[in-house]
């Protein structure tokens, strides 16, 4: 895969927005495109991640580090896994200087370029997803979903060791700020299992849904599920 960065999903950048449904206006339609063609035109994006082995004694440890993540989420999601890899990928700080200087001169702009930096690091990490798949996949593995510090109880506080493990700075440019967060802010670190069995995967979020847009459930603040 030439581009890591390869669309801005219109659906994930509405649902970042909040939109429940209906008609956009056309001047709101056309901030939103303009800002993703600006996010495409303009981000440089830069990944990193790796494969290590799962030791599972004491919890789960990396072999290789002195990392384990913590938490009962991230154990039932490893549970069948023999490996794993930790993945780290960034819209990059070019993005970060566009959104800056749009948040000084205009705000409305700014939380839309906000939305569709959201979407765009999400497609970087799909497409790296997919790189690992096109390895994996073939030799007989399955891939667990991913999962990343600060979901479900996995303590966030566990982005330092992680950024460390994965020497991020160096390898593409994420560092972790005082408070715990990623710098540059669309960035995203996280671990995804490979498990010689096969393994459930969470559903696709509304956003990839084709009725995303006349959805009488969104509309009523549920989902079809
Ligand atoms: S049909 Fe279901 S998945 Fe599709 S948009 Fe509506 S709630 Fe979401």
């Amino acid at each position: 895969m030439d581009k890591i960065l390869t669309d801005i999903n219109k659906n994930e950048v509405l649902k970042y927005l909040g939109y429940k449904g209906g008609k956009i206006d056309e001047v709101t339609d056309k901030m939103i495109s303009d800002a993703m063609a600006n996010v495409l035109e303009t981000a440089v994006p830069r990944y990193t991640y790796k494969v290590f082995d799962i030791e599972k004694e004491n919890g789960i440890l990396l072999n290789g580090t002195t990392f384990m993540p913590q938490g009962k989420d991230i154990a039932e999601l490893l549970c069948s896994c023999e490996k794993c890899v930790m993945m780290a990928a960034t819209l990059g700080i070019e993005f970060e200087t566009m959104l800056r200087k749009a948040q000084i001169k205009d705000m409305a702009q700014a939380v839309i370029l906000d939305s569709c930096g959201s979407s765009g690091v999400e497609n970087i990490c799909n497409n790296i997803e997919k790189i690992i798949e096109e390895q994996w996949v073939h030799k007989g593995w399955f891939l667990t979903d991913r999962f990343s510090p600060g979901y479900g109880d996995m303590p966030i506080e566990q982005q330092r060791d992680f950024c460390m493990v994965l020497d991020t700075a160096k390898k593409c440019g994420i560092n972790v700020n005082g408070g715990g967060m990623l710098v540059p802010s669309k960035s995203v670190t996280a671990i995804i299992g490979l498990s010689k069995t096969e393994v459930t995967k969470r559903k696709k979020g509304c956003e990839y849904c084709n009725n995303f847009m006349n959805c009488q459930f969104r509309r009523d603040g549920i989902t079809c599920d």
